[in-house]
């Protein structure tokens, strides 16, 4: 059965492309009568109050959105703040197989060594760390706490997206050893995601291209885990009509926003799914009703620019 989840990290309020990210990855399982699952990515508490992950689900209900299982409907374990204990024991396990290693760099170093930049704005990390004694660790550690990394081998992941085609990567050379736990104690997003895909029986993951690059390495923890992989989907993002990425600054595409502009959904459903490539024209429409034809061959690849009226209040 396909088992397909949004898991929206609860920073803000959504705006119209984790709209769109939610749309298609439910209508992607309710099309072939699978499972939906909501998972609240809160894994920063600090930056994610439970408020803002509530509002997210009050967001997505208006939508039209439902789920079969987890956030507030489920229990506890939906929310990533609550699940330090079971990343801990695949942390251990990597420990255990000599994968993990502290890292000691700061921002400010990590800059520094002028690694190559990856396009999303990460660094390839040039292993300063990777081959330090125990004596230099236990020095080290006690001017600052360590991040945890773990060892990536030269090896190419290779893996198709539906959405995006062919996709490969070469794990040492493009992406570098990567951080898994931060020096606060909180889980890296690599980890995490692995994690709870796997054991919420996750078939499909349906997400923005923006993480796109971060599926080898996950692909990469899949495999070292013993876990089952999902298909990927990689949607388009949206952007401003001058091409500029959206992002939750654009309050006024914000689901506030556009609940208070509309009233009600059709008409944002209309136009997501005229963007996304699912309709001709924008014309309002339920999301139920999306799900009757939809298919992954209609989906647009390419990032989408939004119409100029859209940003008209
Ligand atoms: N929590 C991530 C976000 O809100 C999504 C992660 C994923 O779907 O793998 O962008």
């Amino acid at each position: 059965m396909t088992v397909g989840r949004f898991a929206p990290t609860p920073s803000g309020r959504m705006h119209l492309g984790n709209v769109l990210c939610a749309m298609l990855s439910w209508l992607s399982v309710r099309a072939r009568g699978g499972r939906y699952l909501l998972r609240i990515e809160d894994l920063d508490a600090m930056r994610c109050p439970r408020a803002l992950a509530d509002q997210i689900e009050d967001d997505l209900r208006w939508f039209g959105l439902d789920w079969d299982d987890g956030g507030s409907d489920g229990g506890a374990q939906w929310y990533q703040s609550t699940r330090a204990p079971v990343y801990d024991r695949y942390f251990a396990e990597l420990t255990r197989r000599g994968l993990v290693y502290p890292c000691f760099c700061s921002r400010a170093e990590l800059h520094a060594a002028q690694a190559p930049h990856r396009s999303d704005g990460t660094y390839v990390y040039a292993g300063t760390c990777r081959g330090l004694t125990p004596e230099q660790i236990a020095q080290k550690r006690k001017k600052r706490p360590p991040a945890a990394r773990v060892c990536v081998p030269d090896r190419t992941v290779s893996f198709v997206d539906g959405c995006q085609g062919a996709y490969a990567e070469n794990l040492a050379r493009d992406c570098g050893d990567f951080i898994i736990r931060r020096s606060d104690g909180v889980y890296g997003y690599q980890l995490a995601v692995v994690v709870d895909d796997a054991e919420m029986g996750v078939t499909e993951v349906v997400r923005g291209s923006d993480l796109l690059e971060s599926t080898p390495r996950q692909l990469y923890l899949y495999e070292t885990l013993g876990l089952p992989a999902p298909a990927f989907y990689h949607i388009p993002l949206l952007t401003a009509p001058d091409g500029r990425r959206l992002s939750k600054r654009d309050g006024d595409l914000d689901l506030g926003a556009l609940r208070a502009r509309f009233g009600r959904p059709e008409p944002v459903v209309g136009m997501l799914a005229a963007a996304a490539g699912l309709r001709p024209t924008a014309r309002p429409v339920a999301l139920r009703e999306l799900a009757d034809d939809f298919t992954w061959d209609a989906v647009r690849r390419a990032d989408i620019a939004l119409p100029p009226e859209i940003l008209r209040a």
